[in-house]
């Protein structure tokens, strides 16, 4: 018998995936957590149903998020993750020179065991206990809360705004961002797919605006999720991406989609994604 799992991306989509098998399953006080190995995308993480990083695609999302605002930051130093915990973004993180510390704040402490365990290859910098990081399970809503002025970039590697990442997706949220940045400091949250998510676009597009004196959103393909196409928006206090001097980036980075003309061609955005964010 062949074994199916679907994602339902929007009330009349979904995404189907033919799996081998179910690898872990079970129940942290936050949310549904499996790993499913499957035969397109390999080993995926799977949160209430929906498809978080595969062993095939995560080095798209994983790269785009984290090195993306790393090089529009022209020294970062303090970095803060609050989510990812797969561990694939402190991985790349923490591949930058200039980072002392890695801060990460995850919620759910399964996960991060799960991903440990079942995905090796994307939480390396987690199981190898990386000198640079400092990893605190707690919210990161609650974090951001209690903190001013100790970040250069902030990375919200979070889930989609339901469940315990709801209040990541606020006004009230960002406006503890800007307070927890330093003086030049930037962030970047992960913004869901530009078909199916349009109006939670347009309102963090304002949100964000509100705040910071420069917005900026960016595109990604990535198979894994809605549309195949996936936005990320940078909220920055004095840097501006459109700006970022690419001759800082190293030749021989170790990254799979990520490069210098990436890094400028990501943010040339088509029409209808303009009009979002206009
Ligand atoms: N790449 C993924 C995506 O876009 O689907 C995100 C992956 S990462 C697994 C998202 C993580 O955010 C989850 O592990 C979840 O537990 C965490 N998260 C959700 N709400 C959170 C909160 N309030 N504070 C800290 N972490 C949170």
């Amino acid at each position: 018998m062949e074994l199916w799992y679907t994602e339902y991306q929007t009330k009349n989509l979904g995404l189907a995936a033919r799996i081998k098998e179910t690898l872990y399953s079970g129940k942290s006080d936050f949310q549904e957590v499996a790993v499913v190995e499957s035969y397109e995308f390999g080993r995926m993480l799977v949160l209430d149903g929906v498809f978080q990083t595969s062993i095939f695609d995560e080095y798209i999302y994983h790269e785009m998020i984290a090195h993306v605002p790393l090089f529009v930051h022209p020294n970062p130093k303090n970095v803060l993750v609050i989510g990812g915990g797969d561990g694939g973004t402190i991985r790349e993180v923490v591949k930058h020179q200039s980072v002392e510390v890695a801060e990460m704040v995850e919620i759910d402490g399964l996960v991060v065991e799960v991903s440990k365990k079942y995905l090796p290859e994307i939480s390396s910098a987690l199981n190898s206990n990386h000198p640079k990081l400092r990893l605190k399970i707690g919210d990161g809503i609650k974090h951001m809360k209690e903190v001013t002025d100790k970040y250069d970039v902030i990375i919200v590697d979070c889930s989609d705004p339901i469940g315990p990442g709801e209040g990541l997706f606020t006004h009230e949220f960002y406006t503890s961002v800007y307070k927890a940045l330093k003086p030049d400091g930037l962030f970047v949250q992960q913004t869901e797919s530009p078909f199916y998510h349009q109006e939670l676009i347009r309102q963090l597009t304002a949100d964000i605006t509100s705040l910071f004196p420069i917005t900026r959103l960016y595109l990604s393909s990535i198979p894994l999720y809605p549309g195949g196409l996936h936005c990320f928006t940078i909220g920055s206090k004095q840097y501006d991406p459109l700006k970022a001097d690419i001759e800082r980036i190293p030749a021989n980075l170790d990254t799979r989609y990520y490069n210098r003309e990436i890094q400028q061609s990501c943010f040339a955005l088509p029409n209808f994604v303009k009009e979002l964010v206009k």
